[in-house]
């Protein structure tokens, strides 16, 4: 299926890894011009040439663009760098490195704060930022990388449970908001995918019921009814349906991507 995405203009965040990188290169795949943006230089320019030498083909182009979505310029620039480089934005996908773990009483006020700016106002102020852009698209597309906890609490994560809520709420208002200018907006909500954040929870899943990191990552995908962890690419293949033309009528919605696993309708 041609997705009509060559020659397009995408900005995906934190981007050096994860499902952040899984997105881009995925993007880049289709042929467009991507910039990958993170807070690390030096791991961040890795990632654009490896994705730049495994995309090329395509048609691709990448750009990497440092920002810290904890910046509110910071983001405005990248915004504009990217449109500086390209000439134009279609697909924004606004992804974060996830809030703090822990329950309400191991919660200060600070990781609260943190959280909000990290999660929720980074998303505000990335869409902010391209709106021009993508108004101008003609094809504009906003993704939210979100979590199942937009559909069911997830146990030790309560600034995900509270915030990621929160970020469907803006997506369902924007599809309504935005839809005159021809832009759709959508958020996917990965379940357990296989990243370095999966890595670091089952590290504290292990400490906290005193097992093993394996056996944490065993209970994980046994509870999951494909019987594994996702793979980023996974994701990123939803991700880039989602900014195609061929999704030009999908907007408003949770996209749940989790192998099965979330019991709500
Ligand atoms: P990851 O740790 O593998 O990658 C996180 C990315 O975010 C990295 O590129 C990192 O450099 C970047 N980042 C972190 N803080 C940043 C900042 N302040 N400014 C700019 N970039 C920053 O994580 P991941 O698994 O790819 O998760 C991505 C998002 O998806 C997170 O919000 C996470 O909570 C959410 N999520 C992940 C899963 C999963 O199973 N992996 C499930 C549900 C939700």
């Amino acid at each position: 299926m041609d997705l009509g995405l060559t020659g397009r203009v995408a900005f995906v965040a934190a981007a050096s890894k994860g499902l952040g990188k899984a997105a881009a290169r995925a993007l880049a795949s289709e042929g467009m011009k991507v910039v990958v943006s993170a807070r690390g230089e030096e791991t961040l320019r890795a990632t654009a040439s490896e994705l730049a030498s495994a995309t090329r083909a395509a048609g691709s182009e990448i750009e990497p663009v440092p920002c810290d979505l904890l910046d509110a310029p910071a983001i405005e620039a990248a915004i504009a760098r990217t449109v500086a480089r390209f000439g134009r934005l279609d697909v924004l996908v606004a992804n974060g490195g996830g809030p703090r773990p822990g329950t309400f009483s191991a919660l200060s006020e600070d990781d609260w704060r943190h959280a909000i700016d990290g999660t929720l106002l980074s998303t505000v102020r990335l869409i902010r930022a391209a709106l021009p852009h993508l108004r101008a698209s003609g094809q504009g597309r906003v993704l939210v990388i979100t979590s199942t906890s937009t559909k069911e609490p997830i146990a030790g994560l309560l600034l995900s449970n509270v915030l990621r809520p929160g970020l469907v709420g803006l997506c369902k208002t924007l599809a309504k908001e935005l839809g005159p200018d021809g832009i759709t907006v959508n958020n996917v909500a990965p379940g357990s995918f296989d990243t370095d954040r999966m890595v670091t929870l089952h590290a504290r899943i292990a400490q906290a019921q005193g097992i093993s990191e394996e056996e944490a990552r065993a209970r994980t995908d046994a509870a999951i009814p494909l019987g594994r962890m996702g793979r980023p690419e996974e994701l990123a293949a939803t991700l880039a349906f989602l900014a195609s033309a061929r999704a030009s009528y999908v907007s408003g919605q949770t996209i749940v991507v989790d192998g099965g696993r979330t019991g709500a309708y």
